[in-house]
Parts: structure tokens; C-alpha cells; sequence
């Protein structure tokens, strides 16, 4: 006789009462080995949607995550390790920059990736668009690039928080994806479960994110920085703008070429600001204060480490990247300022380009996607070019234009100048 009935515990949660701990152990301890069926996880997370859960109750979800696989270590490193984690946005390459910078500095960075779903890309499907370049490698592997090179970015194993790979496969079809308890403890099982010492969250705000509002967001970053600190994880939180795209390139290739341009010292401001902001607050929480941060892009410091990191999972990073077989630019209809280029068009065109992928069985284009010639704010003159679209499939074009129609915006009066960095959360 099992000590709990699913039933009990959905209806339970339907009814708004508190999940004790047991229940929530015995529930994932349950649903990881099968015994709990899929249909009734799907009921609970939209009870746990609708009806939410206390601070108690997400830190035991996300300690049941994390005791349903293994966890990482890395007793041989002799420097601090720390992390971030974006909870995605349009044009987001921070992650390829930002790693081999703070390894610069003598701070290991134990990255685990994931790939692109909808219209947000993942930072393993840009990796892979590099010849060569290998995302899975082993534990062991894992941590003798960990004391060699000071960073990795690779593929999570199946190993890590098999409770959550479940979950939020079904979280996905189900209508489930957007519930505060359900999203922190996703990221943080998988986070802890890691083993970095510090953690930086990069919570997005804006239409190109989960979070469409401050208030979201805030909510979101304070229920993360709590799990990871609670967990003694190091961990503090920058909620960002996301209403535009990062940069000026959007899709896999094409972000990685502008990743590259940031390591040796260019690169657009933005994508530059975000890097140096957020390997700073690494930095901090690793105790390394009073760096300046910015001068490792200058002089070459970070793209050497680049270049080690991307050789020691086989890739070259000399190689010619991936161009897509046809592109199509759009030009300003009129003059004046951009005054809008809205983040979630311009992600969608790029996904229905061929950079993205509906299902998670689908190929990427490594060179579909797109690249902005201006940006949110800037003067633009009638006839102009605006944006190149990329792909190698030409019958994509016309789906990719739909999705920006509204999307781009020019305007006879410049728009409010941007901020970034919108609030910082957390430790320190
Ligand atoms: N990323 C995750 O890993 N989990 C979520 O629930 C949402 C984003």
C-alpha cells in the first residue's frame, strides 16, 4: 500500500491546501520511476499553476528534483566556481562571451546548457553551429576542462534532474509553463544540482521574455536568488530588458559571429554592457571585487580563453561558419527613428526563418536568422536597409515578414533612451 495517492495530493492542491514535504518527496520520487502517470502530474501542475505554492513548499520541489538524479562536485578545483543562468530572451548570446571572460579572471565556470524552444535559441544549438564542436561529454571530462581551461559549456547529462527533463517535457503540452513555483524550481534543481559555488540570474523582462512585467520578473528572481541561497548557492539576480533584441544579430551562426566580435574588444553596446555587468556580479559573488572587467575584451585576455574552451570540445575556432543559402532585406519605408523593433516578432521571424525549432526532435539552420542594420533608437533614412533576413529555404520569407508586421516601428520623435540593467536582486 503506497504511503500517498496522487489523486489525494491533486485534489489537495486543487483545494489550495499545502503540500507537506513528504507528500512532495513521495510525489517526484514517484513520478521520476513512473508510478505516478503522466495525466496526474499534468492535473498537479495546473493545480500548482492555478493555486501556487508557498516559499516551503517550491524549496521542497526543488530538493525532490534534485535528489532524483545526481549531483556535481568538483573537490580537485582550486579556484571558485560560478554561473549564470538567462531565463532566455531574442539575440541572448551573453552566455559565449561572458564564460571565457570570467575564466579570465581565475573563476571556473561549470556552464550546463540547454537547447531552443520556440522562439527563444539555446545556447548549445549556437555552439554547435562552430565545426567540430561537441555539447556532450562526460562527468569526468567535464570537470578535467573544469581544472585546465576554467570553463565548460556543455549539455546537461540525463543523469542531472531527471525529475524536471520529465516535468517540463510536460509542462510544455500541457499549458503549464508559465507558473512561478514550476519555472524557479526547474532552473534551480538544475542549477544546484550543477554544483557551482555562485550563481548570477539574468531575469529577462519585456515581450521577448517568460516575464512580460517588472513585477513577474522580480517575483520570479526573488523566488530563485531564495532557493539558491537557502541551498548555499551564492546567488543574486539582474532583472533586464528584453522588449528588444540583444544586439544586432539574432540566430545561430550569425550569433556566435557577433559573440566573437565582443571577444576581440567590438561588438554592439548593449551585448557589451549586459557581458561586463553580469561577469562583474559573477566576479563579486566569487569574492573578486576591484577588476576591471572590460579590459580582458580589450586586450585578448577572454577571446584566448575562448578560443581553449571551443578547441577542448573539438571545435575549430578558426572555421568559416555556416551561411544560410538565401537571404532578403528589408528597407526603411520612411524616415525617422526606430521606434520600436519589438523583441518577440523579431524572435518569431528568426524561428520561422529555420533558426529555431517547434519540436524538440527538429534540426536547426545554423545560418538562418536575422541581422538588425539599426537598432531601437537609432535614425534611419526612407530607403535604407533595415534588416536581412536569413535561410536556406526561400518559401520561409513570407511567414517570417508576417511575424514582423507591427513589429518594427518608425517614428518622427527619437524614443525614451533604454536601460539595460533594470534591477539588481540578491546577495551583497
Ligand atoms: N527553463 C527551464 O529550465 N525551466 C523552466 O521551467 C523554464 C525555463
Amino acid at each position: 500500500m503506497s504511503e500517498f495517492s496522487a489523486v489525494e495530493l491533486i485534489i489537495a492542491k486543487r483545494s489550495k491546501r499545502e503540500l507537506s514535504t513528504a507528500e512532495i518527496n513521495w510525489l517526484i520520487a514517484n513520478y521520476t520511476s513512473g508510478a505516478v502517470a503522466d495525466e496526474q502530474m499534468s492535473a498537479m501542475a495546473m493545480a500548482i499553476l492555478l493555486n501556487g505554492m508557498n516559499r516551503r513548499e517550491i524549496k521542497d520541489l526543488t530538493a525532490a528534483m534534485i535528489a532524483s538524479g545526481e549531483r556535481l562536485n568538483y573537490p580537485g578545483l582550486s579556484v571558485p566556481t560560478a554561473d549564470k543562468h538567462s531565463t532566455g530572451g531574442v539575440g541572448d548570446k551573453i552566455t559565449l562571451p561572458l564564460v571565457p571572460l570570467v575564466a579570465a579572471f581565475g573563476v571556473a565556470v561549470p556552464q550546463l546548457s540547454g537547447r531552443g524552444l520556440g522562439h527563444t535559441g539555446g545556447t548549445l544549438d549556437k555552439l554547435e553551429s562552430i565545426p567540430g564542436w561537441r555539447a556532450s561529454i562526460s562527468n569526468v571530462e567535464m570537470q578535467q576542462q573544469l581544472a585546465e581551461v576554467g570553463g565548460v559549456i556543455c549539455a546537461a547529462g540525463s543523469g542531472l534532474a531527471p525529475a524536471d527533463r520529465k516535468l517540463y517535457a510536460l509542462r510544455d503540452v500541457t499549458g503549464t509553463v508559465e507558473a512561478i513555483p514550476l519555472i524557479a524550481s526547474s532552473i534551480m534543481s538544475k542549477k544546484i544540482a550543477e554544483g557551482t559555488g555562485s550563481l548570477v540570474l539574468d531575469v529577462k523582462v519585456g515581450s521577448g521574455a517568460f516575464m512580460k512585467d517588472l513585477a513577474s520578473a522580480r517575483e520570479l528572481a526573488k523566488t530563485m536568488v531564495d532557493l539558491g541561497n537557502d541551498s548555499g548557492v551564492n546567488t543574486s539576480a539582474l532583472l533586464t530588458d528584453m522588449s528588444t533584441p540583444l544586439g544586432l544579430k539574432i540566430g545561430n551562426a550569425l550569433e556566435v559571429e557577433e559573440s566573437v566580435e565582443v571577444l576581440a574588444g567590438g561588438g554592439p553596446a548593449d551585448v557589451v554592457e549586459l557581458t561586463v555587468a553580469l561577469a562583474q556580479e559573477m566576479l563579486r559573488l566569487a569574492g573578486k571585487t576591484d577588476i576591471d572587467v572590460a579590459a580582458a575584451l580589450k586586450d585578448g585576455r577572454a577571446m584566448d580563453k575562448w578560443r581553449q574552451l571551443i578547441s577542448a570540445q573539438g571545435g575549430n575556432p578558426s572555421a568559416k561558419l555556416p551561411v544560410a543559402k538565401h537571404s532578403h532585406t528589408v528597407m526603411a519605408a520612411e524616415s525617422g527613428y526606430l521606434g520600436q523593433v519589438d523583441a518577440l516578432a523579431l524572435g518569431v521571424a528568426s524561428w520561422r526563418l529555420g533558426a529555431g525549432r517547434a519540436r524538440k526532435e527538429d534540426a536547426v539552420q545554423f545560418g538562418a536568422g536575422i541581422e538588425l542594420h539599426a537598432q531601437l533608437g537609432d535614425r534611419v533614412e526612407a530607403g535604407q536597409p533595415l534588416l536581412t533576413l536569413f535561410t536556406d529555404e526561400p518559401e520561409r520569407f513570407a511567414r517570417a515578414q508576417e511575424s514582423l508586421a507591427g513589429g518594427i516601428q518608425i517614428t518622427q520623435f527619437a524614443p525614451a533612451a533604454r536601460n539595460i540593467i533594470l534591477e539588481r536582486l540578491g546577495n551583497g
